[in-house]
């Protein structure tokens, strides 16, 4: 929806928002937003949903939205996060054009907005140390106490300020706090800190300076430098909006208007970045972009596409109140787009042996498959077919129970675009294992079904075993085997099953599969073939998801 003009309702408060802030001419009719990551770690879903709300905004309103990093604490940023970070916008299918900022651009503006403040009156230099300050802000039944130092002179202010610049002083020794009010209601509005001392190298000013501004004094005063308009962040920050406001009236600045919303949580979910970096550098998954991760990366290795993750949060919509959001969501998001586009191919993820005894030897013949029945444009391939094949272990049961429609002993079933096949026998190993098992084929049933009418109940997907190619199949599961992960210690919650790697036998089409290419095997899921660990010719798939039961009455459960 672009413009309100009475004939449509807006999908979200925000976009309320901003039509009647267009109504009014408040902006110059001007939609400026922006997306703020502090390059701490990658991007994960959450960042998605404000990724698609800010950058959808503008594209929605023929706006702009600019990409700023919020680099305030040098001791946890790296540029190799600053890279990630705009490699997924990218992939999601955002632009900033020539608008990528970054708060360390502005320090130096910071620094004069900081003098200013002393020179007002309204900030000072405080001798207390980190905890002096915690323990002297009072709780929310308790008043703050104000600082010794908070009584001192402008001139004393702007010399001490000048020297901690100047590196003078040790780390801890001294801060500036801005002189707001030790027995506001709102805590943050308790003389907070402005700047610290931190001989830290950063990531992009080197060691120009020691001194950083703080998060909360940074934010909203790169916001007003970029000229935003709608300011939208997620609903923790709304008790942080009275000293923006603050800040920005202090200075006497341009002030944007800030939005607030419900932050996205999923479930069997984490969704912290520190959490993350936890299981990175505790080796619990393979990294960033491991496809278990809930980060940007570990979906798109995992084989999620960026509409889906688009589409998905389109769906969750922008509330005020935070939820959970079903993980299932995401998941029908995903299988959504893949059934429409994904190629199919048949791949045999258990293997067991089908010697077919009434097929010639050496004869081996090619069979029409559709590679898309959604989308016929895709056309079809060929298959080969042989005398000994795979089929799935689960596709065979020596004893089946009721409405078991597959392989069993003396049962008749349809392999797919090929042949009835009826199961005469079966050989076990010492251990009782099935190793293979003996059928026959009915050569007039080509194609799938039989002239005389007879019909058969169950359909199962195959590999000729000569033409079949090897390839690692990893199979996942949630990472956490509870809903909420992210209360209490996460440790406890791991699903030891969350990665099996399995030797699978495919088609042999699928030698050559692109890395990154995603495919639907028959019966068994949407897979992708890695971007990491595939060599050319030999593939290494990811399961992205689990089928809808499109074939529903021949995957029941038993
Ligand atoms: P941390 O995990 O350290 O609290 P963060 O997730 O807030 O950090 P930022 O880099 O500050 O990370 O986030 C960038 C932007 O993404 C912010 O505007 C933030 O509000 C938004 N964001 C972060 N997490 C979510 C989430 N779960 N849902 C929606 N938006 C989010
Ligand atoms: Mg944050």
């Amino acid at each position: 929806m672009a413009k309100n003009n009475g004939t449509t309702v807006p999908t979200n408060f925000i976009k309320k928002i901003i039509d009647d802030d267009l109504k009014t001419n408040k902006w110059e009719g001007r939609v400026q937003t922006r997306f703020p990551p502090e390059p701490n770690g990658y991007l994960h879903i959450g960042h998605a949903k404000s990724i698609c709300l800010n950058f959808g905004l503008a594209k929605e309103y023929k706006g702009l939205c600019n990409l700023r990093f919020d680099d305030t604490n040098p001791s946890k940023e790296e540029t190799e996060y600053v890279d990630s970070i705009m490699e997924d916008v990218h992939w999601l299918g955002f632009d900033w054009e020539d608008r990528c900022f970054y708060a360390s651009d502005y320090f130096d503006k910071l620094y004069d907005y900081a003098v200013q403040l002393i020179k007002m009156g309204k900030a000072y230099v405080c001798d207390l140390t980190a905890d002096e300050v915690h323990a002297t802000r009072g709780t929310l039944t308790e008043l703050g106490k104000e600082s010794p130092y908070r009584n001192r002179s402008v001139e004393e202010n702007l010399n001490l300020f000048e020297r901690m610049r100047a590196g003078e002083f040790e780390e801890g020794a001294k801060t500036l706090r801005s002189k707001i009010d030790m027995a506001a209601g709102n805590l943050n509005m308790r003389d907070p800190v402005i700047y610290r001392i931190l001989k830290t190298d950063h990531h992009r000013t080197g060691n120009k300076w020691c001194i950083y501004p703080m998060y909360d004094f940074t934010h909203c005063l790169s916001d007003s430098l970029e000229k935003i308009t709608h300011s939208v962040c997620t609903l923790e920050f709304e008790d942080h909006r009275p000293l923006y406001d603050w800040y920005l009236d202090q200075l006497g600045v341009y002030h944007p208007q800030q939005i607030e919303f419900a932050r996205l949580n999923l479930s069997y979910t984490l969704m912290s970045k520190r959490k993350l970096l936890e299981l990175v550098e505790k080796k619990i998954v393979s990294g960033w972009d491991d496809p278990r991760m809930p980060t940007i990366s570990g979906l798109r290795r995992r084989g999620y596409t960026p509409e889906s993750i688009r589409d998905f949060s389109e769906r969750i919509g922008v509330a005020k109140k935070d939820s959970v959001v079903d993980y299932a969501l995401l998941e029908y998001c995903i299988r959504e787009d893949l059934n429409k586009h994904a190629q199919r191919a048949m791949a045999v993820i258990r293997p067991l042996k089908v010697i077919i005894d009434n097929y010639p030897d050496s004869q081996f013949e090619e069979i029409e498959a559709i590679n898309n029945p959604e989308d016929l444009s895709m056309g079809t391939r060929k298959v080969p077919f042989s005398k000994v094949l795979y089929i799935e272990k689960d596709d065979f049961m020596l004893e089946p129970p009721k409405k078991y429609y597959r392989l069993a002993p003396g049962r008749e079933v349809r392999l797919r675009y090929a042949y009835y096949i009826k199961c005469t026998d079966f050989v076990k190993d010492d251990k009782g294992e099935i190793t293979e098992i003996h059928c026959t084929y009915d050569p007039t049933t080509r194609g799938g079904s039989s002239p005389d009418g007879r019909k058969v109940q169950g359909t199962i997907h195959w590999v000729s075993a000569f033409h079949a190619v090897d390839a690692e199949v990893r199979i996942f599961e949630q990472l956490f085997n509870v809903e909420n992960p992210g209360e209490g210690d996460y440790s406890q919650f791991l699903n030891p099953n969350s990665l099996e790697i399995v030797q699978a036998k495919l088609e042999p089409s699928l030698k050559e599969a692109a890395p990154g290419s995603r495919w639907q095997f028959e019966r068994a899921g949407y897979f992708c073939v890695d971007t990491l660990d595939s060599k050319p010719g030999k593939p290494v798939f990811n399961r992205t998801v689990t089928l809808k039961d499109t074939w529903a009455k021949l995957i029941k459960k038993v």
